[in-house]
């Protein structure tokens, strides 16, 4: 058994600085009372927030301008410098790179579709899973992000929805997945608090709907069992890759510690208690995880935990990553895959390859930037 990767939550080393989107709807009131403000303040500054998207505290001319630059400093520090902005797909797809205060850099890609966009957002800068396919996966774990850098990202995209820089729309995101950067159920806390306030309804939070939220994990099994019993109907998307523990141990290593029949009863776990039905994602790797027969292995794993309907299979193209030898399944046997599958009644999608082109794609965020810095 090769090395584990690190599975929980990093060291607070570059710890971000205390923002206002780190706190819930008591501890804002506590912070009020710290600044020797009623209570009442806290409910107006979460509706320039969250109703009126706006962080420049400057602006905020219904709080007494004595205390706007101590709000400021303190509670709404910068959190995201951007660093560059790359656009696809006429427009639709924006790749956005930050760089955090102590360096880190992270990505979040906001695509739009005719009714509705999704950002796919950055739960640690880096990453400790250590899958070789995935470029972040080859860098290592920097550090977690903070609630507040995590929704910070989601404020941002809104602010450019609602700006009108993305052609067709100016209404807010409909859905956010966390396929970007990181492990999220590797920093539970955070992602959790930032989920919390996803939904918390206008102005409390941004009102979003849980079910728009999809968490992307490699399958950190008492994690998904934490998150089942949240009460919170978000989707869980599970990376499976493959059917089998002797692939599976190698292009996912912390299948090493949780195997492929416990992930698969945690994500079946999931689907029973939330109703919610699980993503299982599946990166077709060229003559590595797609061939026939792993199609039907893959079927007969998820049918064993019950009557289809609760679990999804998203075939994802494979994004090769430079200087991997890694690449995407041959065309015939990217279509025998899906046949197979669709041919024992699994539900089943390919998902599009938005904003590869710009390296937007999945395992690719950041990638590029880390290896010329
Ligand atoms: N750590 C989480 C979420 C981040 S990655 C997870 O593993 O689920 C989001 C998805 O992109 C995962 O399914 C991941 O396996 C996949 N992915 C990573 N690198 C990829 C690549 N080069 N091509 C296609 N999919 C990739």
């Amino acid at each position: 058994m090769g090395q584990l990767p690190l599975v929980f939550d990093a060291p607070a080393r570059g710890r971000a600085p205390k923002h206002w989107l780190d706190l819930d709807e008591d501890e804002r009131r506590g912070a009020m009372e710290a600044f020797g403000l009623p209570r009442f303040r806290a409910d107006q500054i979460s509706r320039h927030v969250f109703d009126h998207l706006s962080d420049e505290v400057s602006t905020w001319t219904d709080l007494p301008s004595s205390i706007r630059d101590d709000l400021a400093a303190q509670l709404f520090p910068s959190l995201l410098d951007q660093v560059r902005q790359q656009t696809a797909d006429r427009g639709r797809t924006v790749k956005t790179l930050w760089r955090l205060h102590d360096g880190s850099l992270l990505e979040s890609v906001l695509m739009r579709y005719p009714n509705r966009s999704t950002l796919c957002i950055s739960s640690q800068a880096g990453c400790g899973m250590a899958c070789p396919f995935c470029a972040t996966g080859q860098g290592g774990l920097k550090r977690n992000l903070s609630r507040a850098e995590i929704l910070v990202q989601a404020l941002a995209a809104n602010q450019m929805l609602t700006s009108g820089l993305v052609p067709g729309t100016t209404s807010r995101l409909n859905n956010i997945v966390f396929m970007g950067m990181g492990e999220p159920l590797a920093n539970y806390k955070a992602v959790l608090g930032a989920i919390r306030t996803l939904v918390a309804p206008v102005p409390a939070g941004f009102g979003m709907s849980a079910r728009g939220i999809t968490v992307s994990t490699v399958g950190l099994v008492p994690q998904i069992a934490r998150l089942t019993d949240e009460g919170l109907p978000v989707t869980l998307a599970v990376s499976l890759h493959a059917p089998d523990d002797d692939l599976r141990n190698e292009i996912v290593p912390v299948n090493n510690r949780w195997p492929v029949a416990e992930v698969v009863d945690a994500a079946w776990e999931y689907a029973r208690v939330t109703r919610r039905r699980v993503s299982i994602e599946y990166a077709l790797m060229r003559d590595i995880n797609d061939s026939v027969e792993r199609a039907q292995l893959l079927a007969d794993v998820l049918r064993r935990r019950g009557d289809w309907g609760w679990a999804h299979v998203n075939l994802i193209p494979l994004n090769p990553t430079p200087g991997s030898r890694w690449t995407a399944s041959r065309p015939e046997d990217e279509a025998a895959f899906l046949a197979t599958l669709e041919r024992r009644g699994v539900p089943v999608t390919l998902r599009d390859t938005r904003g590869s082109e710009i390296d937007g794609a999945c395992g690719q965020l950041a990638a590029r930037e880390n290896l010329t810095t």
